[in-house]
């Protein structure tokens, strides 16, 4: 906790208006801003007890408006000063370190962390102990495990070849970065989509894989999964048999993707 970059102050998260007289640089504690009981970063509405123990609205509810410190009633008396700070206080993202320039207001730290696109993953390849922000990942892929690299537009199809043990391809959307897996099995090969990001916006876009071979039709639709915490086998995958492979022995199938709204 002590190396925690919240608040530090540093000159690159400095905020705007340094140096006007009305914005004050310091170093807080992040301790000192986090509810005692459950220790999430404190918000509005924040109330205190008699006693001036602090708590944020939903432990004075779970604690049946009882103060955790002292027993005394809380739940009413709001602490409008502490309030008042919170809000005026911007903080530096955890994920400074790896890129993140952002001042946040301190009660949105925690929201913008779990989607902050500089927050690190560690690399799913087995054997491979990168571990670096999503922006990264495209870079990483291509030139350590040799993925191709294709740019695609949403909602629009368009066409994949790929020789079979050609493992993956970065695919790059106008806003999100996905990572197309193709694993050979016994019987042809298994192919699937994950996100490079958070997953907490894993559900904002879906894909779909067609294969048109003669009179076949072969189609899956799914969600990408995001590659943090992605076990070995996918959800939902696409097996393409082997029958279906171009003459020349690569696979070959549509993909489109789309947002969700
Ligand atoms: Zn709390
Ligand atoms: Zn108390
Ligand atoms: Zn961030
Ligand atoms: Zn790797």
């Amino acid at each position: 906790m002590g190396n925690d970059p919240y608040g530090s102050g540093d000159e690159e998260s400095a905020p705007e208006g340094g140096g006007s007289g009305k914005t004050l640089i310091a170093t807080i504690d992040p301790d000192a801003f986090e509810c005692i009981i459950c220790m999430e970063p404190l918000s509005p509405p924040i109330f205190q007890c008699t006693n001036g123990h602090i708590a944020c609205s939903s432990c004075c509810f779970l604690m049946n408006n009882r103060c955790h410190s002292c027993l005394n009633p809380i739940g009413k008396i709001r602490c409008l000063a502490i309030e008042k700070l919170i809000e005026s206080m911007k903080v530096g993202c955890i994920y400074a370190h790896h890129g993140c320039r952002e001042l946040v207001r301190y009660s949105q730290i925690t929201a913008h962390q779990s989607k902050c696109i500089y927050a690190p993953y560690s690399c799913s390849v087995s054997g491979c102990s990168f571990s670096g922000p999503s922006i990264r990942f495209s870079d990483h892929f291509t030139s350590v495990h040799g993925a191709c690299k294709m740019q695609f537009r949403y909602e629009a199809w368009f066409t994949v070849l790929l020789a079979t043990d050609e493992q993956f391809c970065i695919l790059e959307g106008e806003d999100m970065v996905f990572l197309l897996q193709n694993k050979m099995k016994f019987l042809g090969n298994m192919v699937y989509v994950t996100y490079i990001g958070p997953a907490s916006s894993e559900e904002h876009c879906s894909y779909q894989i067609e294969i048109k071979k003669g009179r076949r039709r072969l189609t899956m639709e799914s969600v990408p999964r995001s590659i943090d915490g992605i076990d070995e086998i996918p959800q939902d995958f696409l097996l393409i048999p082997v029958e279906t492979y171009e003459e020349d022995g690569r696979l070959t199938f549509e993909l489109s993707f789309r947002h969700v709204a």
